[in-house]
């Protein structure tokens, strides 16, 4: 299995269709789910992923917008009933508490898990073992902002077969190695670069919508092998995206190629495109790796 896999669960604009539920992105990544954005029917579609919410997870979300949040109060509740023990974090913009706890006040299901709630801005919000998230404003009608998730480098590949010919008994000592410590076989030392090869880059993927084209997310994807970007209109509709806060494909490219990201996914699909070729078609004409999500997309690194 990979290591990491980008699961796409939700990718609508502002309301479901039939093919296209609403806004919910999830990074899994060892045994953790890093969930961007809430949408309504989020548990369904995570059941479909075969994704359990019983599982080590935090939440991060754009914006108060229903479209990326109106999914919470089902999931916190699925979870309850599940007797869910582990803790969940919750990271948003101003009001994420609110919602949170007037939804835990109002409607009755009994917590059965910590939520740690974190109202947060833009810089480094989590530093794990392996990975950090960063947050920047994307340009919105309401505060919104957009997310890194950035893996630290990986470590160096192990080479067995010369550990073995070493004469490093499996065990502790294998992982020491792996730690990039040496170890003392029958009074030889053993130096890890022996076995272990050079440090390789981490994956870095970037959750930017809602959002008009920006600098600021142009900079927080610097050089992302995956940019999610908002790409709700085509160019024809762009006098309709600036008002709204929004991005036509051809912008969303424009931000990917100023980035030098690897990938963009477009997302928020408006649903007025059943056939979502057009945002594609120009979306390229700048950017050639684009894609469009779809529901249960599964991209892996
Ligand atoms: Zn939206
Ligand atoms: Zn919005």
């Amino acid at each position: 299995m990979e290591l990491l896999q980008l699961i796409f669960l939700g990718t609508a604009g502002s309301t479901p269709t039939k093919e296209r539920s609403l806004p919910s992105v999830v990074v899994k990544y060892d045994s953790e789910l890093l969930m961007f954005d809430c949408g309504e029917g989020t548990q369904r579609q995570m059941g479909l992923a075969k994704l359990s919410p019983a599982r080590k997870m935090k939440i991060f979300i754009s914006h108060m917008h229903g479209d990326h949040v109106l999914g919470l109060p089902g999931l916190l509740q699925s979870m309850a009933l599940l007797g869910r023990e582990k803790s969940l974090e919750i990271y948003g913009p101003k009001g994420i508490r609110r919602f949170v706890d007037s939804v835990n006040e109002t409607v009755r299901f009994d917590i059965t898990f910590p939520v740690h709630i974190y109202e947060t801005r833009p810089g480094r919000i989590c530093d794990e073992q392996r990975y950090e998230i960063h947050a920047a404003w994307a340009d919105h009608v309401v505060p919104c902002l957009a997310y890194s998730f950035v893996e630290k480098p990986r470590p160096g590949r192990f080479n067995v077969r010369m550990v073995r010919k070493l004469g490093v008994p499996e065990g502790p000592l294998w992982k020491r190695l792996q730690m990039g410590k040496p170890v003392r076989v029958k009074g030889k030392k053993i130096d890890p670069r022996l076995v272990v090869g050079p440090s390789r880059p981490g994956v870095k993927i970037v959750y930017a919508t809602d959002t008009r084209p920006s600098l600021k997310i142009a900079s927080l994807a610097s050089k992302a092998n995956v940019l999610i970007h908002d790409g709700t209109f085509d160019s024809s509709l762009e006098e309709k995206a600036l008002p709204e806060g929004h991005s036509s494909a051809a912008q969303a490219a424009g931000v990917a190629k100023r980035a030098k990201a690897q990938t963009l996914v477009l997302t928020h699909i408006s649903a007025r495109y059943q056939d979502p070729s057009v945002l594609v078609r120009e979306a390229r004409k700048t950017f050639r790796k684009t894609v469009v999500a779809r529901d249960l997309m599964i991209i892996e690194s």
